[in-house]
């Protein structure tokens, strides 16, 4: 393990040194500027470009359609309107009980302690959340915990995006410390892009600090493509395997990005090296600016029928949709239209 590079102060200064302007972007990877119409900076006035350099060092030079570049780079079709397509596509907004909280399902809510995210994804369901409105502050955890305690049925925290890893350690600590004091909580979920996108953030003292704890840990990160997982990422991410920590990925499915079966049978087998089981393959959620990463059902039909011919089992990611007002994921397989 090159441990150096697990040094706090590593990630850190990843994240304040973000590519945030298009054109660097492209000709950090020899492109030609040509394609930035208008629109594409104006769509990324709206939800703003940015991306670790880590990630871009995996993206292929000269590859204006390589699939990371693809997933970060702001294009002028955002701005087209289209039916269907809307600002908050789950709902969410009507959900939130208190800042912070989205109690949707029975068990298990989101809490969002940050509206930071260390890359920004242009098909995120979140682009267009009010997050600043929304973020609890110190003073708001006696509510947090008394509606906890309200509801028996939750036994899990969810701690979700902006990213709870773009958090310092000794706020992540303070956060995981309440959490841990109320005793229904059994099971803590972090889902989190950041290990895939800047490695180096599970350094030391967190994953000290999630050994320790008295909570059943699950780490959920996200990757759509086998590229996002070079060696570095995979030994990272291997670290996990020798804890007790639960490591899952969850997938959106994009068109142009990773809308094969060769593809997502080629990210199942990559997570595995690093002991990662794909958890979800999610359908696109209709956010108003991500109508072009959006597939035809009978690609994504067809595209899970080869998929669970040539998996096994356990490599098979769930293919779901969220709908607004369910009190679950809705499991697809065969049933879309
Ligand atoms: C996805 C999601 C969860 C977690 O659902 P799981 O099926 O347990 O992964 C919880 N709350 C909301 C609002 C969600 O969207
Ligand atoms: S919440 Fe997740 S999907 Fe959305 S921009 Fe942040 S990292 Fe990307």
């Amino acid at each position: 393990m090159i441990n150096y590079l697990f040094r706090e102060q590593n990630w850190k200064s990843q994240l304040s040194d973000l590519i945030t302007d298009p054109y660097e972007l492209l000709t950090t990877l020899n492109l030609s500027t040509d394609q930035l119409l208008s629109g594409a900076l104006l769509a990324s006035e709206q939800f703003k470009l940015r991306v670790p350099r880590a990630f871009v060092r995996k993206m292929v030079p000269n590859d204006p359609f390589d699939p990371l570049l693809l997933q970060v780079l702001p294009h002028h079709l955002e701005l087209e309107d289209h039916i269907n397509f809307v600002a908050d596509p789950l709902g969410e907004e009507e959900a939130t009980q208190l800042p912070g909280v989205l109690h949707k399902y029975e068990s298990r809510f989101l809490l969002t302690l940050t509206g930071a995210c260390a890359i920004h994804c242009r098909y995120c369901f979140r682009r267009h959340f009010p997050y600043q409105d929304n973020l609890p502050k110190s003073k708001d955890w006696a509510h947090i915990k008394s509606y906890i305690e309200s509801q028996a049925k939750i036994n899990e925290v969810i701690l979700s995006g902006g990213d709870p890893l773009t958090l310092s350690n000794s706020k992540f600590k303070l956060w995981l410390e309440r959490i841990e004091s109320i005793p229904q909580i059994k099971m803590l979920r972090i889902h989190s892009r950041v290990p895939v996108v800047i490695p180096e953030r599970l350094d030391h003292e967190l994953i000290t600090m999630l050994k320790q704890s008295r909570l059943n840990i699950v780490l959920v990160i996200h990757a759509n493509h086998a590229n996002e997982l070079d060696d570095f990422t995979i030994a990272a991410l291997a670290q996990l395997s020798a804890t007790q920590i639960t490591v899952l990925n969850q997938s959106v499915l994009l068109k142009g990005i990773n809308d094969s079966a060769a593809t997502i049978e080629a990210l199942s087998y990559r997570l595995f090296e690093a002991k990662v089981l794909p958890y979800y393959l999610h359908v696109l959620d209709k956010v108003k600016g991500a109508a072009h990463f959006d597939l035809e059902p009978q690609v994504i039909n067809q595209l899970y029928t080869d998929v669970l011919a040539t998996l096994p089992g356990y490599l098979v990611p769930k293919l779901v949709r969220e709908i607004a007002g369910e009190k679950n994921k809705t499991p697809l397989y065969g049933e879309i239209h």
